[in-house]
């Protein structure tokens, strides 16, 4: 929607709008088709001041889609993608519909809150509160928002970057096709837990012109069932008896000798690495040797928060853990 798309330009400041659902026969993504009574909230939301603390920059431009009236281009078109969303999904075309003073730019992908979305090609990310883009190395470009905002268990509207993006992106980075982005949620103007997804063909012209049905592509789109592992150094593998997390760190505690990290993926001793796909913070002990060799802890509390760390501990399933042999900051 134009208007989410400005709010990604400006600032999320959002009034009366609806990106809701129509009633009518979704689609999942396996084709079973059914029916759901969908209710349309009307009214105002109106979302907290802008708060993107966690990063400064926002990466590339974000597309802004048209927000006009005027039908959008009607060509069809079939992208070889993944499927942005794991799990169960239902959709339908939903792609022109009028949306009061605007016409819907995408589709809209329901699933429950927290559902992972993953990168539905590879390309350069921008990211910013509630909304992601990729601009492909094929030329496409593509848009999602409405990521999850609410703390779990909430719709308290609160929720950090933690429940929103995987915790280790950062705006301008590369990411890979099936690389896990973030959580749906139904942030900005949703009136349910929804991935709203835009699609661009290649070239610099108005978004209007270059703006595409997605519904064909995400029709025949890949599905995976799990996000395509992306960890620094894979074949430093743990050893048997271990495993390795890799994470983000989110609270280091000198006094008592611990870092807290939220994790990304873990590995196991024959090399398969497992993404996570809910947020899980573990709390790992490091000894003056381990401080040591990564520079203490003044190196450790000035890593930005996307910057990833791994520890290498025991098989177990204690919260606090101390490394067994390595923990290593991730060269970036
Ligand atoms: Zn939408």
């Amino acid at each position: 929607m134009e208007k989410v798309n400005n709010a990604i330009r400006d600032c999320p400041n959002s009034g009366n709008r609806t990106c809701g659902c129509n009633v009518g026969g979704w689609k999942t993504v396996n084709g079973l088709v059914r029916s759901i009574t969908c209710v349309l909230v009307i009214g105002a939301i109106s979302l907290a001041a802008c708060k993107d603390a966690w990063h400064p920059e926002w990466g590339p431009t974000p597309p802004v889609a048209p927000y006009s009236l005027n039908n959008l281009p009607a060509g069809r078109v079939t992208q070889p993608i993944i499927f942005p969303v794991l799990g169960e999904t239902r959709w339908q075309d939903g792609y022109n519909e009028v949306r009061g003073k605007f016409r819907h730019t995408g589709i809209d992908i329901k699933a429950p809150k927290m559902t992972p979305i993953v990168a539905p090609f590879s390309g350069k990310l921008g990211m910013k509160k509630m909304s992601f883009w990729i601009y492909g190395d094929s030329g496409w470009t593509m848009l999602g928002t409405h990521l999850n905002d609410d703390n779990i268990g909430t719709q308290d509207g609160r929720g950090d970057h933690d429940v929103m993006f995987a915790p280790d992106l950062h705006p301008g980075q590369h990411v890979v096709a099936g690389q896990f982005i973030g959580y749906v949620g139904e942030s900005g103007d949703a009136t349910a837990p929804h991935l709203h997804f835009e699609m661009y063909a290649p070239g610099d012209g108005p978004t209007m012109a270059r703006i595409r049905n997605p519904f064909d592509s995400l029709k025949a789109a890949h599905v995976i069932q799990a996000p395509i592992a992306c960890i620094p150094s894979p074949k430093r593998k743990p050893r048997n008896g271990e495993k390795r997390f890799v994470g983000c760190v989110r609270k280091v505690d000198i006094y008592a000798g611990t870092v807290t990290m939220l994790l990304s993926a873990s590995q196991i001793p024959n090399g398969k690495a497992t993404v996570s796909t809910v947020p899980q913070y573990r709390k790992v002990k490091i000894t003056q040797a381990q401080l040591r060799s990564v520079g203490g802890w003044s190196a450790i509390r000035a890593l930005a928060p996307y910057r990833r760390i791994s520890a290498y501990v025991p098989d177990i399933a204690d919260q606090v853990v101390r490394p067994t042999r390595q923990f290593v900051i991730e060269a970036q």
